[in-house]
């Protein structure tokens, strides 16, 4: 299976605990034991802040009155950082001031425990923060998938294209990425009708996802296009992968059409180790392959290998 459509995250919530009083820590850890939570701890906000960004907790429940940095401090950090954001945060505080509540709320807050802990209401006040927090996550991912297919779409295809061409550049690391686009589509949404085109695309999906390893990202570009990232793959590796999706799409028996096989023309740009070529040049390349397939005369596979062509592929680029 690739990364797709079983994004979401299993693993137990952790909660980081800011609070300069240890007892503060043990009496939290001790009351929230059954809640099958994970807990971090810092007893200052620098450390505190840290901690959060290197681990990136479900829940940051933080003490105000702290020496050298109080809570105001933290939290003013923490939503002013990107990494740690949106992670929400509870504050905890021995003080029943009014002002105290509504500057925490305006800096960012999702809710305000006064202490001493009235243990009941702490549970369900961090079960709830959790609760909304998994939510929020849920439709963040969902906004990050294709409807018809349950792949990727093209923004979470944008960001994380950007993310991997980076890394393996930084890394010298092998990336191959793959353009795939059905042969003639229209005319098997003209002959067969629109759920029938649907049902072709949701079987190349499942072809996809099958043939790619768990670290590929299938991705659907738009319409009938698809796209698959293969990070730490070699281009005649990527091309061994597609050649294995072209043939199954190939020989597949379509329900609706039993008559009417349907093929795809792929397009994909590898290379071994660092290059010069941008995130977009390659996209720009895969296309230009994928169109080389078209005019080849379809159903076939067009690879560059980006460490082997470089100079070429940089002079058609200019
Ligand atoms: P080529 O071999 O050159 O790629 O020809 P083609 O017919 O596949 O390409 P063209 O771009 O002319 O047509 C693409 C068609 O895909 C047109 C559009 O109606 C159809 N299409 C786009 N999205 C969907 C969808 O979600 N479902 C269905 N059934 N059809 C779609
Ligand atoms: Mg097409
Ligand atoms: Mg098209």
């Amino acid at each position: 299976m690739t990364e797709i459509a079983s994004h979401s995250d299993e693993t137990r919530p952790t909660v980081l605990i800011i609070d300069d009083s240890a007892d503060v820590h043990r009496l939290l850890k001790v009351r929230l034991k059954h809640e099958e939570i994970d807990f971090l701890s810092a007893e200052r906000g620098a450390p505190g802040i840290q901690l959060a960004r290197d681990h990136r907790p479900t829940l940051v429940l933080l003490d105000l009155d702290m020496p050298e940095m109080d809570g105001f401090q933290v939290l003013r950090a923490l939503k002013d950082h990107n990494e740690t954001q949106h992670i929400p945060v509870i504050v905890l505080s021995g003080q029943q001031s009014p002002q105290d509540k509504v500057t925490a709320f305006e800096l960012g807050a999702v809710d305000y425990i006064t202490k001493p802990f009235e243990f009941t209401e702490l549970r369900v006040r961090v079960r709830s923060a959790l609760r909304m927090h998994q939510l929020v996550q849920m439709l963040a991912q969902k906004a990050q998938i294709d409807g018809l297919t349950g792949l990727w779409n093209r923004t979470y295809f944008d960001n994380r294209w950007t993310e991997e061409h980076a890394r393996a550049t930084r890394h010298g690391h092998p990336i191959s990425v793959a353009v795939l686009d059905v042969d003639h589509f229209k005319s098997v949404n003209d002959t067969f009708g629109h759920p029938a085109g649907d049902a072709v695309l949701q079987g190349l999906a499942k072809i996809a996802r099958r043939e790619a390893r768990n670290t590929d990202l299938a991705c659907r570009y738009g319409g009938e296009e698809f796209v698959l990232i293969m990070p730490d793959t070699r281009a005649h590796e990527a091309e061994i992968l597609l050649e294995r999706v072209r043939a199954a799409v190939e020989a597949t028996v379509w329900p609706r059409h039993p008559q009417r096989t349907v093929t795809i023309s792929v397009g994909i740009v590898g290379a071994t180790g660092v290059t010069p070529a941008s995130a977009a040049e390659w996209i720009e390349a895969a296309d230009r392959n994928l169109y080389a397939a078209k005019h080849g005369g379809r159903n076939r596979v067009v690879t560059t290998d980006l460490s082997v062509c470089l100079p070429g592929f940089i002079a058609r680029q200019k």
